[in-house]
């Protein structure tokens, strides 16, 4: 078994190919949480909809965010009745996120809940939340502190922040389920997710470093040079007091990881890096950085 520790667009590319090549039942992928919040109502907790949807065959890979040929005739009706639905949730999405919602008013922690909602559309590899307790992520702003989600899709990153908040009302620790997870792997492999919202917040949970010490771990770095693939990842790198490149990801996982892969276009120098061609532009690139990844562990 490999665990992947994900978000919801750079290790979800790399997972596309991974279920090409191993047993569904042999992938384990711990989700970031800390950009889930309550929303019109329900539950939405994007990277975990994004891993979910992914192995149900229904993810849209064109935005890596919800269902394949949804509809958004409720999101439509909710902006003329005057709700601020500042994210386009689609019909059957929203469903995900009521039933979601409804379990978590009904006392079933989100790890509980996210296995009966991959039962019901027949995801055979496991999804951990990476923690039960509610965390969250809000950038520094002239205007405040801003939920990521509002800053990233409302103000489309166009704010400048000058730090990274995690707000809980419980310190959030990793779940028995994730932690065995980790143990029980051949090996872990850090996606190229973006390292301050989708990655940190994993490493933050408590348990998580301890166990990821004691288990060989690859990692992808999502930069290459001082800008990353796609999204915020540069002015959260620098808001969060590192280096907006590979050697500042790096940095960030130096106590755990074994082997730190970077793009072949990296102009940035790490000693001891790989090398590979990270860019998964589409399904055949995914399946070639799954291959490389698979020969490091398993040597075939
Ligand atoms: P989010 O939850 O939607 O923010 O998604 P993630 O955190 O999982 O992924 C965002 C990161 O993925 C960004 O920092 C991108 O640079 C990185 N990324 C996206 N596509 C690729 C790719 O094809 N290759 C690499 N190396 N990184 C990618």
């Amino acid at each position: 078994m490999i665990t992947f520790l994900s978000g919801g667009t750079g290790t979800p590319k790399l997972l596309r190919g991974m279920r090409e090549l191993l047993e569904e039942r042999e992938i384990a992928v711990v989700v970031n949480t800390a950009e889930d919040m309550w929303f019109s109502g329900n539950h939405l907790s994007p990277d975990v909809d994004t891993v979910m949807y992914l192995f149900a065959g229904i993810l849209d890979t064109s935005k890596w965010w919800g269902i394949h040929g949804d509809t958004f005739i409720t999101h439509d009706l909710l902006k003329r009745l005057g709700i601020n639905e500042f994210i386009a949730v689609g019909d059957q999405d929203r469903a995900i996120h009521v039933a979601r919602g409804e379990m978590l008013r009904n006392g079933i922690s989100l790890t509980e809940a996210t296995k009966a909602l991959c039962k019901t559309l027949a995801v055979q590899a496991t999804v951990l939340p990476m923690t039960d307790s509610p965390v969250t992520t809000y950038v520094r702003t002239k205007m405040g502190e801003m939920h990521f989600q509002e800053y990233w899709v409302k103000h489309r990153g166009d704010v400048a922040i000058d730090g990274v908040v995690r707000r809980f009302s419980e310190p959030p620790v990793a779940t028995e389920e994730v932690i065995e997870a980790i143990e029980r792997s051949d090996a872990v492999v850090v996606g190229p997710s973006n390292p301050v919202t989708s990655i940190s917040p994993i490493l933050e949970c408590a348990g998580v470093r301890e166990a990821l010490r004691r288990q060989r771990v690859i990692a992808v770095s999502p930069f290459i040079g001082d800008a990353p693939v796609s999204g915020p990842a540069a002015a959260l790198m620098r808001a969060f007091g590192k280096e907006a490149s590979s050697a500042g990801t790096c940095s960030l996982y130096e106590d755990f990881v074994d082997v730190f892969i970077q793009d072949i276009r990296d102009p940035v120098a790490i000693e001891g890096a790989l090398r590979l061609d990270t860019l998964m532009v589409n399904r055949g690139k995914s399946l070639d950085l799954a291959k490389n990844i698979l020969s490091l562990i398993y040597g075939c």
